[in-house]
């Protein structure tokens, strides 16, 4: 009996393992089938609980998972079946319940256990858990893809912002699908060549020169065609493919510019600056590689700026100081990306060795149009100017906002009326082109008119 239990429960919490679920499953949906009724599903995952366990270690938490464990023995009769399947994953399964709503209420029910704080040591911790719910079909449901639908929905469950539940419906199953087949073709899209780097121009505003560029990436797909970034970066970075991606980016990005460099020794010092993800910032790998970026490149480092979003920089200030300071020594520049977005503590601004404050598009689309738009800018620029960052504005898409930034003593300027992002074909011209705007009539990658803007040189 000893051997049986070890097999058939899992060691932490004393529950049954996936075994056991499966097994149970098979009968309840048997004995339901025999009723034409349902069974229930409930796949629980906690939210955050690696944050705990990278941050505090395994022991604790174990010790929080096997409290956790507890709570949820108290939401569930007695004759009901609660499995952990590893990690922080739980499953609960509920039969001959009248309707839906009990189902829910045990859902409800988990969600006011987990309210109060679980004491280790001394210590408070608040675990929430986001839950996704599913009942079967009579004589059509399979032990696995019960467990699996549930696991859609609480897929979806975190992806709605954590800490609920949702209940599984087939357009999660066809979401599932399609984002499967979207990582495998991103996967080949990186062994395949498919990425492309596009180039947008950022113009002084005080001499209408253009000098730098953004580098922003594209995927040629085979059938979709030119694929945005925001539909693939996020899943890039939720399975980790950003990192070569960004790899990739990065080094093309400064082996470009150090071939307009070369190309064009008038304009120097032409610049190039790179997106970094979350995930990218957080690697500890990250400062390594673009040493060796710049050096197999030769790129002088301070031709080269980091743009890093707000919301990433204030995630973890502690350890973004360390990151950004480590990043600085390299000799390359700085900049706070998408700025009035996030929430940003001045101490945190002040301590973080920055050079650039881009201000976030939102702000820069205000500009002219309410009197609160331009006060928000102007209180930008006051602040970035106090920190003693050169300020940029992005998505200028017309003359007035051109006009307005230029007067409130903006530095640099970025948008669509300026020039949308380019191949790098576009971007070479405008560098050739001594005196006129030609950039502008190179077809760039998004259609639609292209305002004459004959101002840089
Ligand atoms: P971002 O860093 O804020 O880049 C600016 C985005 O605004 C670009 O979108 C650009 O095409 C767009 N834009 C520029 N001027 C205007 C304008 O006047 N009006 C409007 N409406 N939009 C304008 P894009 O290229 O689609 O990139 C979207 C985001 O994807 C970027 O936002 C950046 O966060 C991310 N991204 C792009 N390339 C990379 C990359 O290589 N690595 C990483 N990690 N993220 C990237
Ligand atoms: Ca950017
Ligand atoms: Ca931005």
């Amino acid at each position: 009996h000893e051997l049986t239990h070890l097999a058939f429960h899992d060691t932490l919490s004393q529950l049954p393992n996936r075994a056991l679920l499966i097994d149970r499953l098979e009968r309840a949906l048997a004995r339901a089938d025999r009723r034409n009724a349902s069974v229930a599903a409930l796949f629980l995952d906690l939210d955050n609980f690696k944050v705990v366990n990278d941050s505090l270690g395994h022991q604790v938490g174990d010790r929080l998972l096997v409290a956790v464990a507890e709570r949820l023995r108290s939401c569930v009769r007695p004759e009901d079946t609660l499995a952990r399947l590893g990690g922080d994953e739980f499953v609960i399964v509920l039969e001959e319940f009248a309707e839906v709503d009990e189902v829910l209420h045990v859902a409800e029910r988990i969600a006011r256990e987990l309210q109060d704080p679980i004491v280790l040591d001394g210590q408070d911790f608040f675990a929430t858990a986001s839950i996704g719910i599913t009942l079967s079909t009579p004589y059509q449901s399979k032990p696995d893809s019960l467990v699996r639908d549930a696991d859609l929905a609480m897929y979806r469950a975190k992806s709605n912002g954590k800490a609920r539940y949702a209940i599984f419906d087939q357009t999660m199953a066809a979401a599932a699908m399609a984002r499967l087949e979207l990582e495998t073709d991103l996967r080949h899209a990186l062994e395949r060549g498919e990425l492309r780097v596009h180039y947008q121009p950022m113009m002084d505003l005080a001499t209408g020169r253009v000098q730098e560029v953004e580098a922003l990436v594209r995927w040629a797909h085979p059938r979709r065609g030119l694929v945005a970034p925001l539909s693939f970066i996020p899943l890039a970075e939720e399975t980790g493919l950003i990192l070569p991606l960004g790899r990739w980016v990065l080094h093309e990005a400064c082996q470009q510019l150090r071939a307009w460099q070369l190309q064009y020794p008038t304009r120097s010092p032409l610049r190039v600056s790179v997106n970094l993800s979350a995930r990218q910032f957080q690697h500890p790998q990250l400062v390594n590689d673009i040493a060796n970026v710049l050096r197999d490149t030769g790129l002088n480092p301070a031709d080269l700026k980091l743009e890093i979003t707000e919301s990433v920089m204030m995630q973890d200030a502690g350890g973004t100081g360390d990151m950004l300071r480590q990043l600085k020594e390299l000799g390359v520049k700085l900049a706070i990306d998408d700025f009035g977005t996030g929430y940003s503590s001045l101490a945190s601004l002040q301590r973080f060795p920055l050079d650039v404050l881009k201000i976030d598009r939102s702000f820069v689309e205000r500009l002219g149009i309410d009197p609160e738009g331009e006060a928000i800018v102007r209180a930008i620029i006051t602040v970035a100017k106090a920190l003693n960052l050169a300020v940029t504005g992005e998505g200028i898409e017309t003359t007035e906002q051109l006009d307005l930034l230029r007067t409130l003593g903006c530095d640099l300027g970025q948008g669509y009326f300026i020039s949308r992002p380019g191949p790098s074909e576009a971007a070479a011209a405008i560098f050739a082109d001594a005196a006129t705007s030609s950039y502008l009539s190179v077809p760039a990658d998004t259609g639609g008119d292209h305002r004459s803007f004959g101002n840089f040189h």
